[in-house]
This record gives C-alpha cells, structure tokens and sequence, in this order.
C-alpha cells in the first residue's frame, strides 16, 4: 500500500520538480533545513515534552520549559541551517520561539484543557486499498465524552482567515482516522494555535465532508502517481527550497554567486545573456526608429503625389490597399451565426490551434478526446529566451 501524507501531496501540487527531488529521487542536499522548519520543530518538540510531563503529572515552570528549549536549540543548530529573510540572524529567530512558547505557556496553564489522547502521532489512515494517508497529529484531546480535538502548532508569521481553515484540508483528513479509531465520536474539533499572534483558529467538518475530502485526496493521488514529467513551478516558495542549488531554474545563479566580478564577466552564461539583452535592446530601438521613418516614408509620397520614392541605389515602392475589419474573437457569435446560415461554414472556419494546444497542454480534454485527435498533431518542444530583471543577483555587474 503506497503511504502518502499531506506534505507529500502538497509538495507535488507546489512543484512536481521538488516532488520528483525530494521523493522519487530522495536526494540529498547540503541545505538540509530553513530556520523557519528548525524554529517550527524545536517549538513542537518543547510543547511535546511539556505534555508528556504532563502525563506523568509534572507540570513544568516556565523557566524549566524556556531551559529545555533552548538547550534543544542549542544542541541541534548547525551551520547548514539556512536565514533566507535578509537582515534577520539566528538570535531572532531563538527569541521568536522563547516569545511564542511564553505566550502559550501563560495562555493555557495549567494546561487542564481535556485528556491528551496523543502527541505528535505516528498513525495511518486507509483511504482505499491501495493508499493510506499519513496522521501526524500534534495533539489528541478528549475535551468531553466523545468531543475529540485535533491540535496543531503553527509558527509561521501568517494568520489565515476563518474561511481559509474551514477549507483546509490537513486537520480534515486527520478526522477521518480519529472517526474510524474511537468507537464514541460525537464531535471532532480542528484547532489551529497560531503562536505567533497568540490565537486559536476552530472549524469542524461533517461526516459527508470528510467522505468528500477522502475521495478527492485519492484523485489528487491518482494525479501524482500518473505524472509523467515533472516541471518546475518557480514561486515565492523556491526562497525556501533545499533544491535550489541543482534546481535548473537556480543552478546556475548558484554557480555564479561566489565568483569573484572578474571571474564572473567570463563567464559564458553571463556573457551570452547580457549580450543577447543588449541586442534585444537594440533590436527594440530601432524598430521604434524604422516606424517612424516607415511613417515619414508614406507621408512624403503622399505629399509629393508619388508611388515610387527613390533613393541612391534602391527604391521603395508605396502602396495602399483595401483592407477590412471583422468583428474581434470574442464578440463574433452572431457573424458566426451569419456566416453559417449564408452556407460559407464549411468553406472559410478553420480549427483555432492555438486555442486547442492550449487546452491539451492544460489537460483540458479529455483523454479520450486527446487519443482521436493524436495521430494528427506532432510533438516538438521549441525552445524560447525571455529576459526579466533578476533579483538574486548580487553581483551588480
Ligand atoms: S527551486 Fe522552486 S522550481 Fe526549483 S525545485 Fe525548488 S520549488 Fe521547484
């Protein structure tokens, strides 16, 4: 049975190329963590030991509870953990977590909210026969008979709205599994702790969409395992991916960042590209000019009444023609109509192409539909230049 969890799924739904590193490939890089993922598990850790004194009936100060932290944090920091956020060290991101444990600590003690069922959870939940869905959860109450919750920590700086949690789909799966184990369910409770603005999120969903959710988690599966390429999706998300360094749409930043400025103007790439942004320049001016000459040219014959306008050993011929203007794309359903009725159809419509490669490029189609149409269309791949600034590039060059 193929496991599958929600960090999986999410990670192909971000960019099947990470999908493809980080699973299939399982490769290894060098940046093995951000500080944000390290800051998050060494918070997660901390509230785990504290609830599982809890169990031993120990109830933890929250100076013992700050100690282990940051002891934790020490023992575990290495220099392969990567700051992406400019202007901000190791030490904010330490006092961040000391903050967002605080908050917590003097929120909920003496911490008597419920039964604690489980803590950062190892369970799997079947979705069919063939996949199971990983259950990872935080922190399992029992808050009455039967109402279950499902906590999750979040130390991200972003607070999600009411809507955007009662979509969510994570917590929601891990509903499914806390239905099947516990034979009482009356209710189950999702809460969300956003430490860093000190705030709890709460949904609920009902049996049928949690049912729902299962069959569309198994479509996105489905989806996963029928990929054949895998393309990289570039996002704001890249700035925090361990795979930037072999990724093709970074690796070559990568390889020019340390280079000395002497080194890096020999470079072949960053030779051929600023060359080919400097002709695309150029190319651009003169176009502009040659409009404007074009439209001095036109004038000039008009002016001087002549078809032919001479120069020292060419001549440029003007001419006008008739031309006519037809309705645009979108606002054509009548003429279309018009041009039906009149029995002109089959002689003048042509297929839109484009319109169509579109569609079968986005899977838009049916594959059926794809299957009849193939023995017509060839496959090529064309390859294409597009200049845009670079904000990575620190070598001001
Ligand atoms: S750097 Fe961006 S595009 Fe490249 S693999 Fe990572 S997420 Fe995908």
């Amino acid at each position: 049975m193929a496991t599958y969890s929600h960090s999986k799924i999410c990670c192909f739904e971000q960019c099947p190329l990470k999908y493809k590193f980080q699973y299939i490939d399982k490769i290894k890089t060098d940046i093995e963590q951000t500080v944000e993922a390290f800051l998050g598990s060494m918070v997660h850790e901390t509230l785990e030991k504290l609830y599982t004194d809890l169990k031993f009936q120990k109830v933890m100060s929250l100076d013992e509870l700050l100690e282990f932290y940051n002891d934790l944090w020490q023992k575990n920091w290495n220099d392969a953990i990567v700051i992406v956020k400019k202007g901000y060290e190791k030490e904010n991101y330490r006092r961040m977590g000391e903050k967002f444990i605080t908050d917590y600590y003097n929120h909920y003690y003496p911490f008597n909210q419920g039964k604690v069922l489980g803590l950062e959870t190892t369970e799997f939940v079947d979705l069919n026969d063939e996949y199971k869905f990983h259950v990872r959860i935080d922190r399992l109450n029992e808050a009455d008979e039967g109402v279950y919750e499902v906590h999750d920590y979040k130390t991200g700086g972003y607070l999600p709205e009411q809507a955007a949690v009662d979509e969510d789909k994570q917590l929601a799966m891990y509903s499914l599994w806390v239905l099947r184990t516990f034979g009482n369910v009356k209710k189950v409770k999702l809460i969300w702790h956003y430490l860093a603005f000190d705030k709890e999120l709460v949904s609920e969903r009902t049996n049928d969409q949690i049912m729902d959710l299962r069959r569309e988690t198994i479509q996105r599966i489905k989806k996963i395992e029928a990929a054949k390429e895998f393309p990289p999706n570039v996002s704001r998300l890249c700035d925090w991916c361990q795979f930037r360094p072999i990724c093709p749409q970074f690796k070559h930043l990568y390889k020019i960042e340390d280079m000395k400025p002497e080194e890096y103007l020999e470079d072949d790439g960053v030779k051929l590209v600023n060359k080919y942004a400097e002709m695309q320049e150029k190319i651009k001016d003169l176009s502009e000019e040659l409009e404007k000459v074009r439209e001095r040219l036109i004038e000039f014959a008009k002016k001087e009444d002549v078809d032919v306008v001479f120069g020292s050993d060419i001549k440029a011929s003007v001419s006008s023609y008739e031309s006519f203007s037809f309705p645009s794309k979108n606002q054509r359903k009548e003429f279309n109509e018009i041009v039906k009725k009149i029995g002109l159809w089959d002689e003048l419509a042509v297929v839109d192409t484009y319109e169509l490669a579109k569609k079968i490029k986005n899977k838009e189609l049916h594959e059926e539909l794809i299957k009849i149409l193939e023995k017509f269309i060839e496959k090529k791949k064309t390859d294409m230049i597009r200049i845009s600034r670079s904000m990575n590039n620190n070598n001001n060059c």
